[in-house]
């Protein structure tokens, strides 16, 4: 890099640097109301902005400008128009006008819907983001835009997404003034998302299937080596990482995303970027363009980004650290305790707000990080079991304890000292870490720790917004009365005190990897859903609606159509799944092992008539037959599986047929293909193994 990170920092953002240099103040003053305030835009001030982009744009290397948005299909969607138009002398001008920036129509009729909208009304229009900046990027102007369909329901994950941050922001507003701050007007999400993910090499990556359809792999032997040495996390950066990195790096800067932290993680070809964090609509913006950079970065290199949350067997997968606070336009963060906890009352309501909601729409947070990769990873000693609980820390803890037991807690400063004179003496932080919860909190922040690594990030920032602005909004009910009595501080204090009563149970600071802690959150009443299949049906259970409908998150007709679409994206992914083993099985996996054992065949008929022994020759040939039957046995039963649950009519039976069924015979078979690996000598197995694939890079 020739150049000094904050010259090329955001050179392609038409963000509000650029905005205020460009734009006549007036105009840009109308539209930071837009932004800001959420008042509509009137065409001038488009037409406008529309003409300044295009300018700008143009003198980045744009030609073409899309409408970018979020279907529901787990990627971002886009369609390139050219900014030409015609002259009447033939020659071309490039033109964009404010109705082109602010309103596109795509055909939505190839878009999951879940039924929300039929081929015959197919019409679907994005509409423009302001609060969210445009960017250039590979020539073409991007402008992040919501997806509705032609009668106004949302088809896409944006629009939760922002309603949900109105909903949060009205909320935690009223929710101030009630602790007498009359100066904030908007109180904004943030969310800083840690985002983990696999290299390998490309060339081994082209020979498998499995990676190139399902982006894991359905077969592999186990490695000799695993994560026994923890030699990988936080190790030194191979050469070949590094130049991605930095190259990655550099990428990401330019389109306005602070990428702050870089490093291995736990498993082998494992590692991790951590932006800092920012608003959730931007920053889930940029969390979706970060894993298509980091995807494309990785084919400059030789090597393939894997963002799947399981991608290999036996080690560690992916996960996507979503780090949430609040942000008060006054400068608060407000979950940031201050010095003394224990006399922030506000801070402390929030808290237990959280507290409360956590417990009350637990289902809803397991079921914002559900999906057929992620179940491979929650409650497999790697991440976060699937159930929903909190971890405080020691010092908030006593806090709580303090105020259920009308006692004080009063906060002792200590200083780490670690014995050597020359090192300086640091505070030591109020709480240690705790790396098991689902929800944790880190000192200003909770970080959510359940999201899969390849999740698209407004769901889960879309419901805890929702359920937050539910709670504040109960709280706010029930102490307004006491808004300007003398009693408010007790009052406060004594709702505190039920709402722990009822809901400290949400609360574990144990080791959530443990046996134990599923039997002490059985006993506790928390729910367990340990697969997709058993969550989902909960999104539209009434209590849940209930909040989505008084929010005007979901209407009752777009949530049942989104659980729709998460059932049967869920059977399609174990569908192709199962047809990805079914063909690599039968095509390449069973030939190799057939050949193999009629080539050891062919070496003891030789031998024998030469009176040679065959001992070794004729136990491995009877076992790899043994094994190759089991092999086409288990192939059958899951072509005979799958041909049923393609039948089942009912999008949630079928869900569950998937999982039931199909996915129990697909590890049935994987067992027994890795057997079969281990028993076969390097060379005339197919594939590439586990060690060439997460070693070599
Ligand atoms: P760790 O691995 O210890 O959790 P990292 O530094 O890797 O820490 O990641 C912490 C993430 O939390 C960063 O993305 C950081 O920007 C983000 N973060 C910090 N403060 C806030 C906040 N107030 N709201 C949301 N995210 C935050
Ligand atoms: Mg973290």
């Amino acid at each position: 890099m020739t150049k000094s990170i904050p010259e090329i920092f955001a050179t392609n953002v038409f963000n509000d640097e650029v905005m205020k240099a460009r734009l006549p103040k007036n105009i840009y003053k109308a539209l930071m109301k837009t932004i800001k305030s959420g008042a509509p835009l009137d065409m001038t001030t488009a037409d406008f902005v529309a003409n300044t982009i295009k300018d700008w744009a143009i003198e980045k290397g744009a030609t073409h400008y899309t409408h970018w948005f979020q279907p529901l299909t787990g990627s971002t969607a886009e369609k390139h128009d050219s900014f030409i138009n015609t002259t009447p002398n033939g020659m071309a001008i490039m033109e964009f006008s404010g109705k082109a920036l602010v309103k596109g129509e795509p055909d939505a009729s190839s878009f999951p819907s879940g039924g929300l909208r039929q081929t015959s009304t197919a019409r679907g229009y994005t509409a423009w983001d302001p609060t969210s900046y445009c960017f250039v990027k590979e020539g073409s102007l991007y402008i992040p835009t919501v997806f509705v369909s032609y009668t106004g329901e949302i088809l896409d994950k944006k629009t939760p997404l922002l309603r949900s941050m109105d909903a949060l922001s009205r909320t935690a507003v009223s929710f101030l003034r009630l602790f007498g701050n009359n100066v904030v007007t908007r109180v904004t999400s943030t969310v800083g998302a840690e985002q983990e993910y696999f290299l390998i090499d490309k060339k081994m990556y082209d020979q498998r299937e499995d990676l190139i359809l399902t982006d894991r792999t359905l077969f592999g032997a186990k490695p000799p080596k695993g994560q026994e040495l923890d030699d990988q996390y936080f190790g030194n950066l191979k050469p070949r990482i590094a130049a991605y990195m930095a190259d990655l790096d550099e990428e990401l800067w330019k389109l306005g995303i602070y990428s702050k932290t870089k490093h291995n993680e736990v498993a082998p070809a494992q590692h991790e970027m951590a932006p800092i964090f920012t608003t959730s609509n931007l920053g889930t913006d940029q969390n979706e363009l970060a894993m298509e950079i980091m995807k494309k970065v990785a084919l400059r290199h030789g090597l393939v980004c894997l963002l799947h949350e399981k991608p290999f067997e036996g080690v560690n997968g992916s996960g996507k650290h979503n780090n949430w606070s609040m942000a008060a336009d006054d400068g608060q963060n407000l979950l940031d305790p201050g010095d003394t906890p224990m006399e922030n009352l506000q801070f402390l309501t929030i808290l237990c707000a959280l507290i409360k909601g956590v417990d009350e729409y637990a289902d809803l947070m397991r079921i914002s990080a559900a999906s057929a990769g992620n179940d491979h990873r929650l409650g497999a000693d790697e991440a976060p079991p699937a159930i929903i609980s909190m971890f405080l820390g020691e010092e908030l803890d006593a806090v709580l304890k303090a105020i259920e037991e009308d006692g004080v807690y009063k906060t002792e400063t200590k200083n780490f000292e670690i014995g050597v004179n020359a090192l300086p003496s640091f505070p030591k932080d109020s709480t240690d870490r705790n790396r098991t919860s689902p929800f944790a909190f880190t000192g200003n922040r909770f970080e959510f720790r359940m999201v899969g690594s390849s999740d698209n990030i407004a769901c889960p920032n879309a419901l805890l917004n929702t359920i937050v602005a539910e709670e504040l909004s109960w709280f706010t009910e029930k102490l307004t009365p006491y808004k300007d009595s003398e009693n408010f501080e007790q009052e406060v204090k004594k709702l505190l005190k039920e709402v722990l009563k009822k809901h400290r149970r949400v609360i574990f600071n144990g080791d959530g990897y443990s046996p134990e802690w599923v039997k002490e959150a059985e006993r506790r009443g928390l729910p367990n859903y340990a697969s997709t299949v058993d969550c989902l049906p909960h999104y539209t259970d009434d209590k849940n609606m209930r909040i989505f409908r008084k929010f005007n998150i979901y209407t009752q007709a777009e949530l049942t159509a989104r659980t729709e679409v998460l059932l049967e994206t869920y059977s399609k992914t174990i569908r192709i799944e199962a047809k990805t083993m079914i063909e690599m099985a039968s095509r390449k996996l069973l030939p190799a092992t057939l050949n193999y054992v009629h080539s050891v065949c062919d070496s003891i008929a030789v031998k024998n008539q030469i009176g040679m022994t065959c001992k070794s020759e004729e136990k491995i040939a009877a076992k790899l037959n043994e094994l190759a039957d089991k092999f086409y046995d288990s192939i059958e039963r899951l072509k005979n599986q799958l041909k049923a649950a393609c039948e089942v009519s009912v999008i949630k039976d079928q869900a569950v047929y998937f999982h039931d069924y199909v996915l129990a015979e697909m590890d049935i078979m994987r067992s027994i293909s890795d057997e079969i690996e281990s028993e076969m000598p390097c060379d005339v197995w197919p594939i590439p193994n586990y060690t060439s694939m997460i070693y070599n890079v």
